[in-house]
């Protein structure tokens, strides 16, 4: 064997150990996710705001706040191994309440998160559901899609706007924070109107809000 073919050689040999090298990394790394993933069998409910800063109020439903803890209770009730639930501590300002929420949030590895809300307007009319996602997690625009297609069905309600999809890009933006600083998939909802009689009505049968909740958890667990 000359110089030449021992060098073609050595290439091969390099060639083939390095493809080796490679092929057992990404099998680790694909280990890794799988593991991860499987991991991620909890969602994670955020109370929209709390006992210092109830929220907007419904003559129907009561206070955002007062609402969606009643429901978070009923979801916890019913499914307590697939959802953690999260409130804020009062404190003086929203961005520090959120920071320690987010901060305990982020100690978990949780499918998606789910900040809970509902609409209002001087409009005594306006109806329908939105949800407020990062623009660039397709995730969250997928699952945002399927609740509110679920709240049609269930509720009749108008998927308003842009497929009922509003798009976060920074912190700073209304609804932004959670949104903007959670590491996993985090969506605002906004339901419905509280200010909307009619529609409130819909959703002061708190069983049938929690049911789809729990419908939707299961089914995207
Ligand atoms: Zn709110």
């Amino acid at each position: 064997m000359g110089i030449k073919e021992l060098n073609q050689l050595k290439v091969v040999l390099y060639s083939y150990l390095f493809l080796m090298a490679l092929n057992g990394k990404l099998q680790g790394q694909f280990n890794n996710f799988y593991i991860k993933e499987m991991v991620k069998m909890k969602v994670a409910l955020i109370i929209g705001h709390n006992q210092r800063s109830k929220g907007a109020y419904s003559q129907i439903v009561g206070s955002e706040y007062d609402y969606w803890k009643r429901i978070a209770e009923k979801i916890k009730t019913e499914i307590p191994a697939l959802v953690d639930v999260y409130e804020r501590k009062p404190n003086k300002f929203y961005v520090p309440e959120m920071e320690e929420v987010l901060k305990e949030l982020n100690k978990n590895d949780y499918k998606f998160c789910l900040e809970l809300h509902f609409n209002s307007s001087t409009n005594s009319q306006a109806n329908g559901c939105e949800c407020l996602v990062y623009y660039k997690n397709n995730k969250a625009k997928e699952l945002a899609t399927n609740f509110m297609a679920r709240l049609q069905n269930i509720f009749g309600s108008k998927i308003r706007g842009n497929h009922g999809i509003i798009e976060i890009q920074d912190s700073k933006t209304r609804g932004g924070y959670g949104i903007c600083n959670s590491k996993d998939t985090y969506i605002l909802l906004e339901p419905f109107f509280g200010s909307n009689n009619d529609e409130s009505l819909k959703f002061s049968i708190e069983k049938d809000v929690a049911n789809l909740f729990i419908n939707f958890i299961k089914e995207n667990i």
